[in-house]
């Protein structure tokens, strides 16, 4: 029998409040899946990264050999359907284990290029045959995929892809001409996922196989950072494919790309996680050992802090991220209840939560990169040194602002979703917007009760923080209307506040819930990383709104406004001094980051 899902709507976080207990945090994860995780990391920890030096040295067929033997664990197929050879398992299940390969450099990028934007088209733009064809090799690791969206001309513009392809006058072919950039895994993979405009404007996907005449590729590209990874340019020449490998509809390629980008960004964000975990780590341990002033240096004011904000970024992404992973989760499943085939449910809970997803992407990334930059000023000298870790951190790190949609383009990419909702009536923004106008031009309420619980405070800050977005996005999108889209300054100044409140809510959300199963005393440090990261955030998104509301207001509406962002943004003082310590020296007596 049916049961009723209790599912949110993606975007709903900035209109509703959410319960702690309807969220998912990563403490509940069950035997099975730490299990599986346990395994994954041991392949890391013994195949991976004893071997960066070799593998960012490309050596001659040592990423294929490590992509089969991770084919041959599993690892490529973890939320693969049973039936092409996977393991069916549930969307945080698979975040999971990308999270841990991603402390795998280089390793992480190509595994994640060929069961990301390498295989998921076929599953879930394939037809039959398509499937049957590829999807048991592709899970296994016998053939390796890569995907071909970007050309020198065309990148965050991706649909202006110039590559054409031209039907044969029996139409039984399709003929490939043209040029595509950056792709990763080229140098090996057996199957490529083409983009090209079908008659010259009909963007389409296609299925090449490696050995078609006519293709052929570029050499390896001089890269700042996973230099392990390939990543070559791949020329099409008359190369001719049978119209059975049009991927989808002729025309469509464009939701292709799209939604495997959605789920692409979570993933992105889960990696980066890993890769910040392990960086985290090695941080600590370091300060712990180098000793200066005749003490280890994590004993100074100084670099605690720079380790305790390494771990509250890190915390803070992952609990949005798991949350969000959860969120898609319920909606695939009800998606399947109401009838839709499992691949259909589970892009269609992308696409809702697709705003999710880029705030995941940007947030991720920027979380690592922090986390990176932090690990090489407390290695010091030894922190810019070859032969210590910081350095490939440092530089693999920087990559993850840059690919599956640039951080700028996901941001502008966050305020256009929520508009374009708010506007088919998707998501009521303008009737809460509306509200906050009228309760700023009234009194304020001095006598609303004292909140109450570990996180009162701050709990009514974010709903206050809730209200100045809609204040902010509401006014932004009466004044400019259409033309909101090309002030993408202010967008990037409400789009940053959007990411902090989503990321500081699932924070909160996470550690109240595990409050409530596992009691405060167990959750000191979590309730200081929450504490510290909200005091700060609230700051920073007062900071975003002043911006936002002079640059598109003047006068007496102006002054309004800024009182709207003092009101909503009025914290009682914290000492993040002290928090910060406590955070530090929770890590520096756990030997690394446990949280
Ligand atoms: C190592 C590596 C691996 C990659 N792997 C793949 C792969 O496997 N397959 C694939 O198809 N592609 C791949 N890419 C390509 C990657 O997705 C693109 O580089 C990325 O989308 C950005 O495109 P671009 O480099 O052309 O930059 P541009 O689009 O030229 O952007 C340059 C700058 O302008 C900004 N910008 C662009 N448009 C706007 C706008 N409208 N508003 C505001 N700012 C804007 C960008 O944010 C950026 O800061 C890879 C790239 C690299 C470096």
């Amino acid at each position: 029998m049916a049961t009723m899902l209790h599912t949110v709507k993606g975007g709903e976080f900035l209109i509703k409040e959410t319960v702690a207990e309807s969220v998912f945090t990563p403490e509940e994860f069950n035997e099975e899946q730490k299990m599986m995780a346990d395994m994954c990391r041991d392949f890391i920890e013994t195949e991976v990264l004893p071997n960066l030096d070799r593998i960012d040295a490309q050596e001659e067929g040592l990423m294929q050999k490590l992509l089969d033997k991770a084919g041959e664990l599993g690892l490529l197929s973890v939320s693969l359907p049973e039936q092409y050879g996977g393991f069916g398992k549930d969307f945080n299940t698979s975040l999971l284990i990308t999270e841990i390969v991603g402390a795998g450099h280089s390793f992480a990028v190509a595994l994640a290029a060929h069961t990301g934007i390498g295989t998921l088209p076929i599953l879930y733009f394939g037809n039959k045959d398509q499937k049957d064809k590829y999807l048991p090799s592709l899970a296994n690791g016998k053939l390796k995929a890569s995907y071909c969206l970007t050309e020198p001309g065309s990148g965050s513009d991706a649909l202006a892809a110039k590559t054409k392809a031209i039907p044969t006058s029996d139409g039984n072919h399709y003929i490939i001409n043209g040029q595509k950039m950056w792709i990763t895994n080229a140098g090996f993979a057996d199957v490529f996922i083409v983009f090209a405009q079908v008659d010259g404007d009909k963007f389409t996907g296609f299925i090449v196989d490696r050995n078609t005449p006519g293709l052929s590729f570029g050499n390896e590209e001089h890269k700042m950072g996973i230099k392990g990874s390939s990543t070559r340019q791949v020329f099409l020449s008359d190369v001719k494919v049978p119209k059975e490998n049009i991927l989808g509809e002729i025309g469509k390629g464009h939701l292709i790309a799209f939604n495997i980008l959605n789920i692409g960004r979570i993933k992105l964000a889960a990696a980066a996680l890993g890769a910040a975990k392990q960086t985290s780590t090695y941080s600590i341990r370091y300060a712990k050992e180098r000793q200066q002033f005749k003490t280890p240096i994590a004993n100074f004011g100084a670099i605690q802090h720079k380790l305790a904000e390494q771990a509250i970024l890190i915390f803070v992404a992952e609990s949005a991220m798991y949350r969000a992973g959860h969120d898609i989760h319920l909606m695939e499943s009800k998606l399947e209840e109401q009838g839709k085939n499992p691949e259909e449910a589970l892009l269609g809970a992308a696409q809702e939560f697709a705003i999710e997803c880029a705030i995941l992407k940007v947030s991720g990334s920027e979380a690592l990169d922090y986390v990176a930059d932090e690990g090489v000023q407390i290695f010091g000298g030894y922190g810019f040194s070859a032969d210590y870790p910081m350095d490939r951190a440092y530089r693999d790190s920087r990559i993850n602002r840059i690919f599956e949609g640039t951080n700028e383009i996901n941001r502008l990419l966050t305020m256009d979703m929520l508009l374009k909702r708010a506007m088919k009536g998707e998501l009521d923004l303008m009737g809460p917007a509306m509200a906050v106008q009228k309760e700023l031009m009234g009194i304020p309420d001095m006598n609303s009760d004292q909140p109450e619980g570990v996180f009162g405070k701050e709990k009514k800050v974010l709903a206050n923080v809730k209200k100045l977005i809609l204040m902010a996005a509401g006014f932004g999108a009466q004044k400019f209307m259409q033309k909101l889209a090309t002030e993408q300054e202010i967008l990037m100044n409400i789009s940053d506040m959007v990411i902090e409140l989503y990321s500081a809510e699932s924070s909160l959300l996470r550690v109240e819930k595990n409050i409530g199963t596992k009691g405060e005393a167990s959750q000191t440090t979590q309730i200081d990383i929450v504490k510290t990261y909200i005091n700060d955030a609230v700051d920073r998104i007062a900071i975003h709104a002043k911006n936002a509301i002079v640059a598109m207001s003047e006068g007496d509406e102006q002054r309004m406004l800024l009182t709207g962002v003092k009101r909503f943004t009025k914290t009682d003082p914290f000492n993040t001094k002290d928090s910060r310590r406590r955070i530090a020296t929770a890590l520096i007596e756990a030997n690394g980051y446990t949280l």
